[in-house]
């Protein structure tokens, strides 16, 4: 009887090792790397600055954990601060709109910011905001690994290619920053503000597909 009780016990244990073993493979699948998704804890409970105490939730990022594409854009804006979501509103709406104009789905690539709580009244980040954020966005970068970054806008691209040039002469070429290639372009919250103006569209789209026909070579 102890001997069949035994054996009825380790089979069990058997089973349960193997369904958690599913079940976490599952989870990581749909989730991410563990890393990515302690860092993403750390981020929303951070207080490194003064935004976690007006920010309603701190936006970590999302997409893909393994992507070859990272959008970078600057800070979480009243929809996103609502949503715990990055680029969800209006300017957000656009950014898809590109992405699947590439030919890509939003959950292929990932999208985060700079500063990953929102500014009050959607100001720019401070230096200080940015500095004591920096590390959040360094680690993605090196979890993720994606082969070319989109820094949308100024903040962005001051970001990885310090400089003094504005945004309008850093587009249109590959920079480059740890071995990754970035290419700035304009944000998408400045193709609305200057909705009626093509060139800027055409300029963007200019812009992605250099950076699909790279994706395209392996
Ligand atoms: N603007 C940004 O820079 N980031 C967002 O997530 C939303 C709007």
């Amino acid at each position: 009887m102890e001997r069949k009780l035994e054996k009825i016990l380790s089979d069990l244990e058997e089973r349960l090792r193997y369904f958690s073993e599913l079940e976490l493979e599952f989870v990581l699948k749909k989730r991410g790397p563990l890393s990515l998704i302690n860092l993403n804890e750390k981020i929303l409970k951070c207080e490194r600055c003064g935004l976690s105490l007006t920010r309603k939730n701190a936006v970590p990022g999302e997409g893909n954990p393994k992507a070859e594409l990272m959008f970078v854009g600057e800070a979480p804006g009243r929809d996103e601060d609502f949503e715990g979501r990055p680029f969800v509103g209006k300017a957000g709406q656009l950014l898809t709109k590109i992405i699947k104009a590439m030919q890509l789905e939003r959950s292929e690539v990932f999208i985060t910011n700079v500063v990953k709580c929102r500014p009050p009244e959607n100001r720019t980040p401070l230096k200080d905001e940015i500095e004591r954020c920096k590390e959040y966005l360094l680690e993605q970068i090196e979890i993720i690994k994606p082969r070319v970054i989109i820094a949308l806008g100024k903040v962005a691209a001051d970001f990885f290619i310090p400089s003094e040039q504005g945004i309008m002469s850093l587009r249109g070429n590959f920079h480059e920053f740890r071995g990754i290639k970035v290419m700035p372009t304009f944000h998408p919250s400045y193709l609305i503000r200057n909705e009626g103006n093509k060139e800027i569209r055409k300029i963007v789209w200019e812009d992605m597909k250099k950076v699909m026909a790279f994706l395209s070579k392996k």
